[in-house]
């Protein structure tokens, strides 16, 4: 009897130690935004056991020996913030810019890619979909991340966009005829239903995560039209219908409106820019559920420099000065409408690391500043696909938390400045 006894004391004892060797993270929050509604939360402590969240208690609980205490008990603690259009691979960097092509290699975007991932993290965003790259390094920038051998946002990427020839992302616009490469489907320029299929299909096979498309024209490339519609109804039905097939979702770059309301007829999930939505585009999309995506600061950035001469090339210039100023606008309409908006900035155009500046055009033009950071986490996380893991503070989530010093509810700029950011339970910035 005695020696059960002992045996079971052991065994209880054993039980406590394995509890304590199980540390867990102790965030605690001054306020805390779950993004599961638009009031904040006071004095909670977010308990975090590996990549985890595993609670989220009333009050600052006592922790036990083992655990780690974060005090942010001066800042707001928030999702972590998700951008839904980014381009890692490159930054605008004036008149230079456009003989980038002709110079770089795929190693040169790769190296960028890091570097600007890592800015990106540092500013709070621990995901962002990738909306084109060149060749594919976003591809394995994403699974170096995943990997931990390099340090930046979990990534979704489309790869390389798809064009048609002579449209907006054609890697061949703008270069003499006898420098012009040969490009296809691979390349992302596609004419017709095979090709589109055949598209899709190879980026599936290069590990995108999601197929881009632009079926509008576009303020940057080297192309004369901003906004005129680039696929045909065929080809926007064989890339959605493909997509499907490889359960990937479809991002449609888009200015004007002819070219908006193919792609959302042809069942597309989000529309960036939107620039020339109207009342019929913006009903549209609240019918489809489609997403609006609106890059408000790429818009300013392009209207801005489009005032320097020689900053664009000529053909650049006066798309850049029509359409830049439109989108805020566009945006406070969308959002009055009921359109279901997910947070985006096109960062790579203006650059990395200022993705939280949009927060402040967003509340400039109407929204309030809980549904900015909404749009940020919960409604980006439902537009990937990802709310089962990502987009909210609750037990279960992955432990992709971020914080800032104040209220952003009163100060939505301080969005600009986060100061805290942990992404699947692990510390980058504090
Ligand atoms: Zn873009």
């Amino acid at each position: 009897m005695k020696k059960t006894l002992t045996t079971l004391a052991v065994s209880l004892s054993l039980a406590t130690i394995s509890t304590i060797s199980q540390a867990d993270t102790l965030i605690y929050a001054g306020n805390a935004f779950t993004s599961t509604s638009n009031e904040l939360l006071s004095d909670v402590t977010i308990v975090v056991d590996d990549n985890k969240i595993e609670a989220i208690k009333e009050g600052f609980v006592k922790a036990e020996e083992g655990d780690t205490v974060i005090d942010l008990k001066h800042a707001t603690v928030m999702p972590g913030l998700m951008d839904m259009h980014v381009h890692l691979s490159s930054q605008h960097g004036g008149p230079q810019t456009y003989l980038d092509r002709f110079s770089l290699n795929e190693a040169d975007y790769a190296l960028r890619a890091a570097n600007y991932a890592k800015i990106t993290l540092d500013a709070g965003f621990t995901t962002v979909r990738n909306l084109g790259d060149s060749y594919y390094e976003t591809v394995a920038l994403r699974n170096a991340i995943s990997k931990g051998i390099a340090t930046g946002p979990r990534i979704y990427t489309v790869g390389k966009s798809i064009a048609t020839t002579g449209g907006h992302a054609d890697p061949s616009n703008g270069i003499s005829h006898l420098l012009r490469p040969d490009v296809g489907p691979k390349q992302g320029v596609v004419n017709g239903e095979v090709e589109a299929r055949e598209a899709v299909r190879s980026r599936y096979q290069d590990g995108a995560d999601l197929i881009k498309i632009t079926a509008t024209g576009g303020v940057l490339s080297v192309a004369k039209s901003g906004q005129n519609p680039q696929f045909m109804t065929d080809e926007l039905e064989a890339i959605v219908d493909t997509a499907k097939d490889y359960g990937m979702t479809v991002a449609v770059h888009a200015h004007g409106k002819e070219g908006m309301k193919r792609a959302i007829e042809a069942g597309v999930d989000s529309i960036e820019h939107g620039t020339h939505m109207d009342e019929e585009i913006r009903n549209l999309m609240v019918a489809n559920g489609t997403y609006y995506v609106p890059t408000i600061m790429a818009g300013k950035f392009v209207a801005d420099k489009a005032k320097i001469d020689g900053y664009f090339p000529e053909l650049v210039r006066p798309k850049a000065a029509a359409i830049g100023p439109l989108i805020q606008k566009t945006f406070e309409k969308a959002h009055k409408a009921g359109v279901k908006i997910a947070f985006g900035t096109d960062s790579g155009v203006s650059a990395h690391g200022d993705n939280g500046q949009e927060f402040a055009l967003m509340v400039e033009a109407g929204m309030a500043p809980a549904d900015a950071l909404r749009s940020a986490t919960i409604n980006s996380a439902q537009l990937l696909g990802v709310s089962d893991i990502l987009g909210t503070l609750e037990a279960g989530k992955l432990a992709d938390i971020v914080a800032v010093s104040g209220n952003p509810i009163d100060d939505i700029s301080l969005m600009e400045n986060v100061s805290f950011v942990m992404k699947d339970g692990v510390v980058y910035k504090q």
